[in-house]
């Protein structure tokens, strides 16, 4: 972009603040910098940016409540401080104890991944509910567009429902199920999967048993993360979680139920019809190509029995 009109971002920026910016002077600095030091653009607006906050004396405060208003689809870059309507898609499990929460929000244009830091002292927030994300800041991981909540972020529910990006269909071969896949058990209190009876989060509590795949969709150009819960599963293989807790208790072992699972399912092909989001496909409907075979679970309960 030419200096120039950067630096017409730049004092537009703070025009709406109430703040008249040199605008020769951001010029000059960020000729300097750009031009003579080689920095890349991004880096030099925000070091001029600084600049100005520091010369005019500009509350902190008063540069982040400015954070605009954005759908998900233009978020692009990382480092920018943005707010956002977005409705809470799906919740995934956070590992990692600086983590409150993780998983999707969605809004009409996509879908992104959210992280919620632990420090931030935020409520939860809760699958299927919308709300307005205020000062996030964008960040890029692992090649992926993410939004930070952190302590200067805000996060309050909205009434208004904020629609779902239009769905896809994709047809594709389900190449591998992570280990962490098959007769899973969730915390009583925030439905978190405990390892080893453990919550990440609540410590040694009593949990409930549930069904689920983590797996990779191949569909020949792209690989889609995908999550199957119990009725997806049910459908695609008979075994819902009842027969899951059968076959983990005849074989007294709750990794055969993922053994069986990765069984009936991998190198198949599924039509699934859902959201895109990067690398993620948030599945609401899937079907096996080439029908369901649940007399194969029939035959596999008998032999067990
Ligand atoms: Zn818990």
């Amino acid at each position: 972009m030419e200096i120039e009109s950067l630096a017409d971002q730049i004092v537009s920026q703070f025009g709406r603040l109430g703040y008249d910016v040199d605008r020769d002077e951001v010029i000059k600095r960020l000729k300097l910098l750009v031009l003579e030091f080689k920095v890349p653009e991004r880096e030099a607006v925000r070091t001029v940016r600084n600049w100005v906050i520091r010369e005019y004396e500009i509350p902190r405060e008063k540069v982040i409540s400015e954070s605009p208003l954005v759908k998900i689809e233009e978020i692009k870059k990382p480092g920018e401080w943005v707010s956002l309507k977005a409705k809470v898609v799906q919740l995934w499990d956070s590992s990692s104890p600086s983590v409150s929460q993780v998983g999707l929000v969605g809004d009409e244009t996509g879908i992104i991944k959210f992280v919620i830091w632990a420090k931030s002292g935020k409520e939860e927030v809760e699958e299927g509910k919308s709300y307005l994300f205020k000062n996030v800041v964008t960040d890029s991981f692992q090649g992926r567009m993410q939004i930070n909540i952190g302590r200067t972020s805000e996060i309050v529910e909205i009434d208004e429902e904020v629609q779902s990006p239009r769905e896809i269909e994709i047809v594709g071969a389900l190449v591998s199920i992570q280990q962490n896949s098959g007769l899973i058990h969730r915390c009583g209190s925030c439905h978190r999967v405990m390892t080893k009876g453990i919550c990440p989060i609540h410590g040694k509590v009593r949990g409930y048993d549930d069904l689920r795949v983590k797996g990779v969709l191949d569909d020949g150009d792209n690989f889609y993360e995908i999550i199957l819960n119990e009725d997806n599963i049910r459908d695609l293989t008979g075994i819902d979680l009842n027969k899951a807790k059968r076959i983990a208790s005849e074989r007294l072992d709750r990794n055969a139920v993922l053994s069986e699972l990765k069984k009936l399912l991998l190198g198949r092909y599924y039509k699934v019809v859902g959201v895109r989001g990067g690398r993620y496909l948030l599945v609401r409907k899937v079907d096996r190509i080439g029908g369901v075979e649940g007399s194969e679970v029939d035959r596999l309960l008998e032999v067990l029995a």
